[in-house]
């Protein structure tokens, strides 16, 4: 029988992973999302057929597994309000919320669980996420294959087993989208400034920068040598790369993560 999964919190996140899971084949009444109000919920329950509800108490009560999808702002107060209910059953706890440790979350439900912390990202919300997770010491190996199960629903996971390098998860794709995004407009209005109608420069942008990722991921080359490949002796693409390479893209790069992870630290 499938693990009873509530989500506390049923807003973009939340409805990515149960809706991708769904479309994976999961039960959907094995699901169960809560919110404030139920003008939130009936939808859900129509599009998905999933129970919801806005008692917090009676949707962790048979759940197996709680996710916590709700603000970080108000996660200590749904928290500490739910206590009770998850003291008695116990679930597995999965956090996507940012900046929250799993110790303060275990503190706020009262201590002694199982807790996973997951750093997702935005391309979640189209299926192409990439999240990285952190369990503390009392989560065992078949909750942590439930927990990969529910994120590989929304994309690609990996493990670390160090809380600290959720930092440097962060720095990388949890606010990666944003960092291609910036990519994509500078080379959009270059693409402009070189005579391209709008809208073509912007479709030859996208397109090429979906291609090289779908290379990159399903080539036996690393990207090192994809780039090589491209690159002919005196050709045009040597060119550019050399301009990117005097220009300091790689010391940009460094900085940029280490100052976001540095910001991911202090908002910890
Ligand atoms: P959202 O505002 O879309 O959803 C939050 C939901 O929580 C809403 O449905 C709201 O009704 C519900 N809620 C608020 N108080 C509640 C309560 N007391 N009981 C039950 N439900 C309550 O937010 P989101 O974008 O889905 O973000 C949720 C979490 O995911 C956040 O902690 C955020 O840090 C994390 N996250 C989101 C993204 C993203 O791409 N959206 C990426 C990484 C991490």
């Amino acid at each position: 029988m499938a693990s009873q999964v509530t989500f506390i919190g049923a807003g973009n996140m939340a409805s990515a992973i149960f809706g991708g899971m769904i479309d994976g084949g999961y039960p959907a009444d094995a699901i169960t999302a809560t919110a404030r109000d139920d003008n939130r919920l009936a939808p859900l329950r129509s599009r998905y057929g999933i129970h919801a509800t806005t008692d917090n108490d009676a949707a962790v009560a048979n759940a197996d597994v709680v996710v916590l999808a709700v603000k970080p702002q108000v996660m200590r107060a749904v928290c500490e309000a739910m206590r009770d209910a998850v003291q008695t059953r116990k679930p597995l706890i999965v956090s996507v919320a940012a900046g929250l440790t799993a110790e303060t979350l275990d503190d706020w439900l009262g201590g002694g669980l199982a807790v996973i912390r997951c750093m997702p990202n935005t391309p979640s919300l189209v299926g192409a996420g990439a999240s990285g997770l952190y369990a503390n010491a009392r989560v065992s190996d078949d909750q942590r294959s439930l927990a990969t199960t529910l994120l590989e629903a929304v994309g690609l996971v990996e493990w670390v087993d160090d809380e600290a390098l959720l930092e440097a998860v962060t720095a990388v794709s949890g606010s990666g989208p944003a960092y291609f995004f910036l990519i994509f407009e500078a080379l959009e209005d270059a693409g402009k400034r070189l005579g391209l109608p709008p809208q073509s420069a912007r479709r030859l942008a996208l397109q090429t920068a979906f291609g090289a990722a779908r290379m990159a991921q399903q080539s036996e080359f690393d990207p090192a040598q994809l780039k090589r490949n491209v690159m002919s002796p005196g050709g045009t693409t040597e060119r550019a790369i050399q301009s990117f390479e005097d220009g300091g893209l790689r010391q940009l790069f460094e900085n940029a993560t280490q100052a976001c992870a540095l910001r991911a630290r202090e908002m910890a």
